[in-house]
């Protein structure tokens, strides 16, 4: 039995727009599974598996090029006191707003991640601890000129306390001692009165 050459086109391109159809599904479920995972549902920013991921990465291209990498960890002030004093809801937009002066003070090619309930990290790649300070300094900055309104017409100031650390790892030496110096820095940030940045 013989199809008209229409008929066949028609069966074709039916078949085609079918798959399509198929694999636009595919591929939205994907990337949709794959935002699930790997970022931070309230921010949108990197959620702390990703943020292991790209810091092994840049530490590894770090020792290939030789150039210095950076880690600035950002812990927010007295946030239980926000929560307490204004609820729940206006902590999670204080969070949005920071998450928002994160993104804002870096390049494209660093990363930023919401690596705990009101802590964030900065990966920043070929940048040493100096390039790296300017970047913590717009952090600071930007947290002290972000305020959120409430509904009585009165604002909420937000800042930060950051640590930094940075450089070109030596052999041997780990993420974790990357961390737990930048950690350190935050640390002595907290003691010698917040809002400031400590550079390990
Ligand atoms: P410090 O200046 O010493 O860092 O004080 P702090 O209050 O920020 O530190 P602490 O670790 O005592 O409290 C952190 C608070 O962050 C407690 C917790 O309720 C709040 N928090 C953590 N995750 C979330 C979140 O997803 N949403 C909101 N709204 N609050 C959160
Ligand atoms: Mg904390
Ligand atoms: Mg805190």
């Amino acid at each position: 039995m013989h199809q008209s050459p229409g008929l066949l086109a028609y069966m074709l391109l039916g078949t085609m727009a079918a798959f399509a159809a198929f694999g636009w599904m595919l591929g939205r479920e994907e990337e949709r599974l794959s935002k699930l995972a790997l970022l931070d549902e309230l921010t949108g920013l990197a959620n702390n598996r990703l943020f292991g991921q790209r810091l092994e990465e840049c530490i590894t291209s770090s020792r290939r090029s030789g150039k210095p990498l950076s880690l600035v960890l950002v812990d927010m002030d007295r946030f239980k006191s926000i929560n307490d004093n204004f609820g729940h809801q206006v902590g999670d937009m204080a969070l949005k707003a920071a998450a928002g002066v994160l993104r804002s003070s870096i390049r494209a090619s660093d990363v930023a991640a919401r690596v705990g309930g009101e802590e964030f990290a900065l990966i920043l790649p070929d940048t040493g601890t100096r390039e790296a300070a300017k970047v913590a300094g717009r952090v600071l900055d930007g947290l002290r000129g972000s305020s959120i309104p409430l509904v009585d017409g009165t604002h909420v100031n937000l800042s930060a306390s950051i640590g930094l650390s940075g450089g070109v790892l030596a052999e041997g030496e780990s993420s974790f001692a990357l961390f737990a110096e930048a950690d350190k820095a935050l640390y002595k940030a907290k003691e010698a009165g917040r809002d400031r940045l400590m550079t390990a």
